[in-house]
């Protein structure tokens, strides 16, 4: 935002935009880490989709068998 746009929605209330609560924790979001309150929740909600908590359900392919009977 440039200075005159500030001075332009100065008489709002709200200067900045209105922040959400952290996805993570709760607390206020910053703008920096947005849409976390900081580094720490964003890498937490990464970590969770490495580990696959908000994968795709993928319905069960029995029928992938590719016959490499390793045993
Ligand atoms: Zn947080």
């Amino acid at each position: 935002m440039t200075k005159a746009e500030e001075i332009k929605v100065g008489s709002k209330v709200e200067p900045l935009r209105k922040t959400r609560p952290c996805p993570e924790c709760g607390r206020p979001s910053l703008r920096e880490h947005y849409p976390f309150c900081s580094d720490r929740c964003r890498s937490v909600d990464l970590s969770r989709w490495l580990n696959g908590s908000y994968a795709i359900p993928v319905t069960e392919d029995e029928t992938k068998a590719d016959g490499s009977d390793q045993d």
